[in-house]
């Protein structure tokens, strides 16, 4: 495989503590006491009716970031790949809250461009790091030398992947190995 490699990354989920840290909002709210593990699915369970409420642009630009991904990104920047953010949007200010997110943890500087889209398989690449068993059975087929990575979340932690052209990884470390088995010679 080409040394320069285009890293495509989701950003919910991938980048950020996503449901956890809303969930943190709910509860507090609420007076519950739900844990994320609730959300097994990728749709909200019935249960936390209101959910979304709580994604308030504030909140989307102080999400937690998953520990590693600043050092990873800085390597991976370092050797000249390509990082793309792919990522879903609900509107315009959505997208500029994002952004504020990448400059807020200190991130923005390592990523080449952000790609607003839910068509995540329209955009090539030689890795696609996702959470979204569809979304990334959809890029492996359009980008079928590509390296189709699921990050193990609560939503789909239960699920069975062994048959799909998808492998599993559990955190940025595991990212980060993979990346650097890619690359060697
Ligand atoms: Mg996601």
């Amino acid at each position: 495989m080409n040394n320069k490699l285009r890293i495509l990354l989701d950003m919910d989920e991938v980048l950020n503590v996503f449901c956890k840290t809303i969930l943190h909002e709910y509860n507090k709210d609420k007076g519950t006491n739900y844990d994320v593990s609730i959300i097994d699915k990728w749709e909200i369970p019935k249960e936390l009716d209101g959910f979304w409420d709580y994604l308030t642009p504030e909140l989307i630009e102080n999400m937690p970031i998953k520990d590693g991904v600043k050092e990873t990104l800085a390597k991976w920047k370092s050797k000249g790949y390509e990082i793309f953010i792919i990522t879903g949007i609900l509107d315009d200010e959505h997208y500029l809250n994002k952004i504020k997110w990448l400059h807020n943890v200190g991130i923005f500087e390592y990523i080449d461009d952000i790609i607003p889209t839910i068509y995540k398989h329209i955009i090539s690449g030689s890795v696609m790091v996702e959470d979204n068993v569809e979304y990334l059975r959809k890029w492996k087929q359009e980008n079928p030398n590509g390296l189709a990575l699921l990050m193990t979340t609560h939503s789909n932690i239960n699920r069975d992947i062994s048959d799909e052209p998808i492998v599993r990884i559990k955190d940025w470390n595991e990212i980060d190995l993979v990346v650097d088995v890619l690359t060697r010679e």
